[in-house]
């Protein structure tokens, strides 16, 4: 049997290890910097560097780390042992409040988007006392923030907390205005539900493209996919399982609060999701989380894949992003209450969020843009790349009666009776799930659906927390000046709902109508990374984030930068693996099965001449034409992989140039190959098919 609260938190040094360890008044100054967000007391550093060290050694750690989150898209992590020389030829184990409080790994080999010339390499990592540190293969990990030695930030996460501190700074002015004058703070939870794929490993061991890139570049559809939905909440397979209660060990040991698992739509796809937690520590955890699915999947001789579209023409992989705004006094500013229409206050921050996701439509679908997620965005298992809010019928109504003037009657819940005496009768909420909607209302809480699996979700919550304080900002610059605050409030509501209601949407968001209907609408629908990235330059952007000191302009510029030239890369090293696995493996295959049946036919022939080679014959002539367009295909991938080259000093440029030619390229050498798949015996092919890597767990 396993304790789970006692399992769970037991590699994190955690409030009950902190009261242990600290003495009672730097434990009383650290609470209120963790809890209240209170600037951190530095003075009390080494006392708690000192409780962190001597738990991290019966912990088994004989190593610190810096963990950062750098522009690479992973994590990071240089470990330092506690070892220090005593003098006489032996060692102590020590750890300094300065070691805990400040790092310095070299930030010239980072992603820095041209700030950091490789000369000047010095950059710093600095404790983030707000998430928890943990102890991890003999190391203990303290979550930090990334920047140079100018101060600009090279990380995801910086940004992520100056947003959240705009965020609470605007949300708290609003919030006094309703007479809220307890409230000092306002946190963002996030509430990540993460899909993966499962895989055995030795299919992925023969397959370059997962091993190189994390998607097959190749592969003709399995007979069966995922049209008969069996396996959406499917019973889970006993492999399957035994991985799953391992990875909740794994993720409760850590404090990851790891609530649901079910199998996902796609064969071999399936999901799961934690409790929703403040947002920086959301983030740690996602990290974390990713790092645990691929590390347990390795004990069952099984591979985790991430990436947003492993297979063509099954589902990809996504992540939702739960998301809300919380008071330090406990209340949930997205709650509509028993009649939302007399809420004016949670009307207002509704409105707030409405004319946010509309006037930052751009920013939105830039902080989910990767090269893997612009598979999904589009192909019908995601929401497309245009931006709208889904609201469901109830509030909609709300809304439309708020701008015609009148009185909107909440339904609340509604008893439903399933007609059967012996079952409960149940309380159904008042919107049906809209599962199309890239950014939903669900009932408490947003949900925006459009992250890619593989995404850190601390740029996604930047943008969302600082375009919604923005608002906030901006709604109460104007209402902190009027008298009758209340009819102002009001009145502002209705100006701001009749003013962005094109954003609002519950349709359905997969149809071609709608993309028709945005586009008269005047929504943005930005197909691709360079596409969105583009919009990082749009001046208002710029202002946004530098006026509210998220991220100065060079910031910016470096991840725009950045961005295009991982995608550029990303594309680059999928387009050589085609070309590695097309000349070394597929053109063998087919020829080696063309010869085949070459002598086949003669041996027939040799026989006798009135045994019949038609199969034959016309098995290799049509393969033998696939491969000489086969091998055309190549030449033009070639050439533009060269021509790529001419663009390089222009980062736009040369992503376009990746995206529109490279990328088009790519496609018509894999519709070649996929077709010749379908007709070469099996034995010859060099890769394990769909068939086998989508049903072979
Ligand atoms: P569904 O699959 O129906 O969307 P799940 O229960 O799988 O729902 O996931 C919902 C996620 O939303 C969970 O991570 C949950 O903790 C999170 N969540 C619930 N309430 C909030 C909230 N107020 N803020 C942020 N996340 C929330
Ligand atoms: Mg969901």
């Amino acid at each position: 049997m396993i304790n789970v609260p006692e399992l769970f938190g037991s590699n994190v040094f955690n409030d009950d290890v902190m009261k242990e360890k600290l003495p009672k008044p730097v434990y009383k100054s650290l609470k209120k910097t963790i809890n209240d967000g209170d600037p951190l007391d530095e003075s009390m550093a080494n006392a708690v560097a000192h409780a962190m060290k001597e738990w991290a050694i019966e912990m088994g750690c004989t190593h610190y780390t810096h963990w950062f989150q750098p522009l690479t898209g992973i994590t990071a992590e240089k470990h330092d042992s506690f070892i220090t020389p005593d003098g006489d030829g032996k060692v102590i184990m020590t750890f300094s409040g300065k070691e805990l409080i400040k790092g310095e790994p070299d930030a010239s080999s980072f992603p820095n988007g041209g700030i950091r010339a490789t000369f000047e390499a010095r950059g710093y990592t600095a404790w983030d006392p707000t998430s928890p540190v943990f102890a991890k293969d003999g190391t203990l990990y303290i979550p930090t923030a990334f920047a140079s030695y100018t101060g600009e930030v090279l990380d995801k996460k910086t940004p992520l907390l100056r947003s959240m501190q705009f965020l609470s700074k605007e949300a708290v002015r609003i919030l006094k205005l309703f007479g809220k004058d307890d409230v000092n703070r306002v946190i963002t939870t996030v509430g990540a539900e993460q899909e993966y794929f499962l895989i055995d490993k030795n299919m992925y061991d023969a397959r370059p493209d997962l091993i190189f890139t994390g998607r097959t570049l190749f592969g003709a559809k399995a007979p069966k996919g995922q049209e008969l939905d069996d396996h959406y909440f499917g019973a889970i397979k006993t492999r399957v399982a035994e991985f799953m209660a391992e990875l909740d060990r794994e993720l409760w040991s850590y404090g990851i609060l790891s609530k649901t698992k079910h199998n996902e739509v796609a064969p071999s796809q399936h999901e799961v999701a934690p409790i929703y937690a403040t947002t920086n520590v959301a983030v740690d955890n996602n990290e974390l989380l990713m790092e645990l699915l691929k590390k347990t999947a390795e004990k069952f001789d099984l591979v985790c894949l991430l990436h947003e579209k492993p297979f063509a023409g099954v589902n990809g992989s996504g992540k939702h992003n739960n998301w809300s705004m919380f008071t330090n006094t406990g209340e949930n500013l997205l709650k509509p209450g028993k009649n939302p229409s007399e809420n004016t206050q949670f009307l207002l921050f509704l409105a707030a969020i409405v004319k946010a996701v509309d006037e930052y439509q751009d920013l939105l679908r830039i902080s989910v843009a990767s090269a893997g997620n612009d598979h999904r965005l589009g192909a019908n298992e995601a929401p497309p790349s245009i931006m709208s809010v889904f609201l469901g019928d109830d509030l909609t109504a709300v809304v439309d009666s708020i701008e015609i003037g009148e009185e909107h009657e909440s339904e609340g819940k509604v008893t439903m009776d399933l007609g059967v005496e012996v079952l409960p009768s149940l309380k159904k909420d008042t919107t049906d799930r809209n599962r199309t909607s890239p950014f939903a209302f669900t009932g408490n809480r947003f949900e925006f659906r459009m992250l890619g699996s593989s995404v850190n979700v601390a740029t996604p919550n930047t943008v969302l927390n600082t375009i919604v304080a923005e608002e906030l900002k901006e709604f109460a610059d104007q209402l902190e000046k009027v008298k009758d605050f209340k009819r102002a409030a009001k009145r502002l509501i209705v100006r701001t709902f009749k003013k962005h209601d094109r954003i609002i949407f519950n349709g359905d968001n997969y149809s071609e109508d709608w993309v028709h209907e945005a586009e008269r609408r005047g929504l943005l629908n930005l197909k691709s990374v360079p596409m969105a990235v583009k919009h990082y330059l749009d001046e208002k952007n710029i202002r946004l984030f530098t006026e509210n000191g998220v991220f100065t302009r060079e910031e910016l510029m470096a991840r725009y930068e950045v961005d295009l030239e991982t995608y550029a890369k990303l594309i680059n090293i999928e387009a050589h693996t085609m070309l590695d696995m097309a000349k070394k493996d597929i053109i063998p295959a087919v020829t080696a099965y063309v010869k085949e049946l070459t002598d086949t036919a003669l041996a027939k022939k040799a026989l006798s001449a009135d045994i019949p080679v038609v199969l034959e014959t016309e098995l290799i002539t049509d393969l033998s034409q696939k491969l000489v367009c086969f091998s055309n295909k190549i030449t033009e991938l070639e050439n533009d992989l060269i021509k790529a080259g001419e663009f390089e000093s222009d980062i736009q440029e040369y992503a376009d140039f990746y995206c529109d030619t490279v990328f088009a390229d790519m496609q018509a050498l894999r519709a070649i190959c996929d077709d010749m798949e379908t007709e070469t015996a099996s034995d010859y092919w060099p890769y394990p098919s769909y068939g086998e890597m989508l049903f072979g767990v």
